[in-house]
């Protein structure tokens, strides 16, 4: 069987990745959560620690140096990046890992660590996904605006992906991210163990 491994999650802002995120490791055990850091203010109902781990720019610069992420970016202003030890601690244990992490970050990764695997989370129209950012109302016009744009950026970078899921029923869209994770277990570059 494959050991644990990475599972990059990337989509515009408002596509739905947390709630995806959070049915996820409902359903599985196997799967756990990498919290990142980020220098972006924290939203009222966010906790420190569970959504984020929140930092000063200073903070998030002297982690940089100490080479505590294995990516980071900066994404609409602010930095964002994943913390390295969690990360290779849950591997080893043959967990799989969600980063869930922008393009930037996803392209750092590839680079650094083989054998992740890349999904997408598409919006089922552009339209939605401007109601939705909306609907969370944490962001002022002028940072909806930003995300909006930075989403056509994002998409143009699909080809870099696994895989692309329509997120219009987050069941389905569950589903559909559980029957990804089986085939990736099942492919014979990763099957270990087998005497012929
Ligand atoms: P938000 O501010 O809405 O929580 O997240 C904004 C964007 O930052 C999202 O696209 C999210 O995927 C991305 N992001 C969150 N954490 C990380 C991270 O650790 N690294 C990178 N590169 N992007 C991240």
């Amino acid at each position: 069987m494959r050991d644990g491994f990475l599972l990059v999650l990337s989509g515009p802002s408002g596509v739905g990745k947390g709630t995806v995120c959070e049915a996820l490791l409902d359903k599985r055990k196997d799967i756990k959560y990498s919290i990142s850091a980020t220098t972006r203010k924290k939203r009222p109902q966010e906790k420190n620690g569970e959504n984020y781990y929140f930092l000063s720019l200073d903070e998030f610069k002297d982690k940089i140096d100490d080479g505590e992420f294995i990516e980071y970016a900066k994404v609409h202003g602010n930095y964002y990046g994943t913390p390295k030890s969690y990360v290779v601690d849950k591997i080893a244990e043959g967990d799989i890992v969600i980063l869930e992490i922008d393009v930037q970050g996803a392209l750092q990764v590839k680079e650094n660590y083989p054998g992740a695997v890349y999904i997408f989370l598409l919006p089922p129209d552009m339209k939605e996904l401007r109601s939705r950012i909306e609907k969370r109302a944490t962001e002022d016009e002028e940072t909806i605006n930003l995300r909006m744009n930075n989403a056509k950026n994002e998409l143009s970078f699909i080809d870099k992906y696994d895989y692309a899921v329509i997120n219009d029923e987050i069941e389905k869209t569950v589903k559909k991210i559980e029957c990804i994770i089986e085939a990736e277990k099942l492919k014979v570059t990763n099957i270990q163990g087998v005497k012929l």
